[in-house]
């Protein structure tokens, strides 16, 4: 059994194929007509049509099929395809609302039965992907490719979707909406960004949270990314945040230089930073860990000047808080 969540279904009795076909189509129409369902119809047995799923103006998705078998939207195209119909007449592009619904058709029938998410250049029979009811329609008077609006003479014939000539489905409007409908199915689908890597708490700084501070304010703050900074304190973005908690910020530590060149003064923990040079006062060094006996290692090495290596010395630094 094939039925998206999220819709209502509303099972025909009649004017399909019961029969197991693997799907690497969808194909998208408009059903010249301004009805909220097409159910009543589809189920006319003179109607001799059905589609798998109906989207209405408001982005609510009826489903009449089950995706697993045959639907009679697109003719010789119908073995392999998933058709849906839409709301509306020839004229006129499709809602907001249509778009997403279509691009979460879209989206579950890649992951459910593999359609690819690409567009079909024809209708032939090599061609799977996401497809539109002209592309195996004939008619002499069609714009020639590279138009979108070029049906199946223009494209050097393929399989015939339709015993009617010249029929626009599903519009002049509506076909130029499919590349992006096909992008927002994709961004659907993208895989869960990969978690920030999780940052080292001894080696990053601290924040202390102010009154009306959240995750996404105090990651601006910070110049951090939210993720980064809630990966740093095993959180999550639903972890409460009290005034006065201290954070790591997920940001290496930084020092600044406030006096260079004295002698034998240091603050703070005692830095191994391996630099070229000396630094002027002022200069932000960043520190990404911290060892155990309190030392902070691994800088970003200083290079304002080539001279000799060295070990900090003589500088007093302060951590940027
Ligand atoms: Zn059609």
């Amino acid at each position: 059994m094939a039925r998206m969540p999220g819709t209502t279904w509303k099972p025909l009795t009649t004017n399909f194929t019961r029969k197991k076909t693997a799907k690497r189509r969808v194909i998208l129409h408009v059903a010249d007509s301004e009805s909220t369902s097409i159910h009543g119809w589809m189920s006319h047995p003179s109607a001799r049509a059905s589609c798998h799923f109906y989207v209405a103006r408001d982005g609510s998705i009826e489903q009449y099929v089950d995706t697993d078998y045959m639907a009679w939207t697109s003719g010789e195209g119908n073995y392999n395809s998933i058709g849906i119909e839409t709301q509306g007449k020839s004229d006129g592009p499709w809602t907001d609302a249509q778009c997403k619904a279509l691009a979460r058709i879209i989206a579950w029938a890649h992951k459910t039965h593999g359609v690819p998410l690409r567009l079909m250049a024809s209708s032939k029979s090599s061609e799977h992907g996401i497809g539109w009811h002209r592309l195996g329609v004939d008619g002499r008077w069609f714009p020639t490719l590279p138009s979108m609006l070029a049906g199946r003479t223009q494209r050097g014939g393929g399989e015939k979707w339709s015993s009617a000539t010249g029929k626009s489905c599903p519009g002049d409007d509506r076909i130029p909406q499919i590349p992006g409908i096909l992008d927002a199915a994709k961004t659907l689908t993208a895989p869960a960004p990969k978690p920030a890597r999780q940052a080292s708490t001894g080696g990053t700084g601290k924040y202390t949270v102010k009154d009306g501070d959240s995750w996404w304010s105090i990651s601006r703050k910070l110049g951090v990314s939210m993720e980064a900074l809630i990966a740093a304190n095993d959180a999550t973005p639903t972890t409460t945040l009290y005034t006065g908690q201290r954070l790591n910020t997920g940001r290496a530590r930084r020092y600044r230089i406030t006096r260079a060149n004295v002698l034998n003064v240091r603050t703070g923990p005692g830095l191994r930073f391996p630099v070229l040079g000396s630094a002027p006062k002022g200069t932000i060094i960043t520190a990404t860990g911290k060892t155990s006996d309190g030392w902070v290692e691994g800088a970003t090495p200083y290079m304002a000047s080539k001279g000799q290596a060295g070990w900090w010395s003589g500088h007093e630094l302060t951590e940027e808080k």
